[in-house]
């Protein structure tokens, strides 16, 4: 007999034929004799409804006030599933993030897991009930509802795992498993069987959303046996380890993320001078904008140029900051760019590889794609490119980096 965490997402959950479905598979795993706490998300395309409600109201709404609604779309899928497997004879009940008491900091919209009450999930599981609790949400100690950033009841998923050190906990969705890269863009992507912790929070933080980040470092953390399974077909899936097999198959890429989230700024003929680097991001992080890549250029003429990038929607803020700057420092122009993307490719095999970035800008040049950026880490490799060449860029590498599946019968 097992402990099982289920956690099962917004498309899974979208419809009151797909809720019934769930609470069949639950009650098949309950009869098996495991005992089960299962998360849910909100129906597909509810917490973006709810968001744009608000954003009627305000195109920056309070964030408390943001969290207080956002989290209502989990608490109709967990009222719902509770009573198809009511109905079906298998007694459940269900709670919000805020009567388990999943207690968060107050940083509303992305608030971070502090503690867990675990007694009342262990009380109702020892009664033989099947638990249902509400995905993405917390409670901060004053008493307010808190939410834990898009994707967040992944997180939820593993925590309640690692809390009740569960044997397991299974992230059900629309995908069989982790794959190579996404394969709504990529058809040819194959999936993984397994992949290391590292890895996974290299693809997750680095725009793969088949897991929130934060949900892959609390399961490295605290050892959390994960998995990820398609909702309503049977398989393996894809099991999330520690070890990292040096074997003669160990691919050097495993994956290649991208995303399309994030925007460059351009700061040009700036006096060079110790603390230039300073000078320019401190204004950005006292804004309390986060920035990922930055590249330096040094003219002859002893000025500098500085490129770096921000999340899309700290863009106009961090274009605002960085006038001021320029205006202060005397910098020639400031320049802006949305329309880019990040590729990244992933991979704990590059470790023991070299060459491995050339042969991404060799793929890339073949192509005629420009590369704006580039950084790099021990298991990774990342350019900005433009974003219209971002699919042919993600397909170009797949198959440079021999990730393709191979062709089926009649293709
Ligand atoms: P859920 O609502 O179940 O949480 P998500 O939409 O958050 O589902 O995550 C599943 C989606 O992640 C898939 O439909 C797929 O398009 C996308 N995805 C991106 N990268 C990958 C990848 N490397 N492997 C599998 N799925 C990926
Ligand atoms: N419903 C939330 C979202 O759409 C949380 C989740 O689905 O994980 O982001
Ligand atoms: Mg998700």
């Amino acid at each position: 007999m097992a402990l099982i965490v289920q956690k099962f997402g917004g498309t899974s959950v979208g419809s009151i034929e797909r809720i019934e479905q769930v609470a069949e598979k639950v009650k098949k795993f309950r009869d098996n004799g495991d005992d089960i706490v299962v998360v849910v998300s909100a129906m597909s395309g509810e917490t973006n409804r709810l968001i744009d409600l608000a954003k009627q109201i305000s195109e920056q709404p309070v964030p408390r006030e943001l969290d207080m609604m956002v989290s209502t779309g989990e608490q109709v899928t967990i009222a719902l599933l509770a009573m198809a497997l009511i109905k079906r004879g298998v007694p459940a009940v269900s709670y919000t993030g805020n009567q388990v008491r999943i207690l968060t900091d107050s940083s509303f919209t992305k608030a971070r897991i502090l503690q867990i009450d675990d007694r009342k999930l262990r009380t109702d599981l020892k009664a033989g009930r099947v638990v249902v609790v509400a995905g993405f949400q917390g409670v901060d100690e004053h008493g307010n509802i808190t939410t834990l950033g898009r994707g967040g009841s992944d997180t939820t998923g593993v925590a309640l795992a690692a809390a009740l050190k569960a044997d397991e906990c299974q992230i059900y969705t629309d995908v069989d498993g982790v794959y190579t890269t996404d394969p709504r863009v990529v058809p040819k992507a194959r999936r993984l069987d397994k992949i290391t912790f590292e890895e996974m929070l290299e693809m997750a933080s680095l725009g793969s959303k088949v897991l929130q980040i934060r949900s892959v470092e609390f399961a490295g953390k605290y050892n959390v046996p994960l998995r990820v399974l398609h909702s309503f077909q049977e398989g393996p899936g894809t099991l999330i380890t520690i070890d990292e097999e040096e074997s003669m198959e160990q691919p050097i890429i495993s994956g290649i993320a991208f995303n399309r989230d994030e925007a460059k700024l351009t700061i040009r003929g700036v006096p060079d001078n110790p603390g230039v680097a300073f000078k320019i991001l401190g204004p950005i992080s006292e804004a309390n904008i986060e920035v990922d890549m930055i590249v330096q250029n040094i003219a002859h003429d002893n000025t500098t140029d500085f490129t770096f990038t921000v999340h899309r929607n700290d863009y106009l803020n961090a274009m605002r900051v960085l006038e001021n700057t320029a205006r202060e420092i005397g910098a020639r122009e400031v320049i802006g760019d949305t329309d880019i993307a990040k590729v990244s490719i992933v991979g704990v095999g590059m470790r023991s590889h070299a060459g491995v970035a050339s042969r991404m800008f060799g793929a890339l040049a073949k192509e005629g794609i420009n590369i704006q950026m580039i950084s790099t880490s021990e298991i990774k490799v990342s350019v900005v490119i433009e974003e219209k060449y971002l699919e042919l860029a993600v397909r170009a590498l797949h198959t440079a980096f021999e990730l393709d599946a191979p062709a089926r019968q009649g293709e």
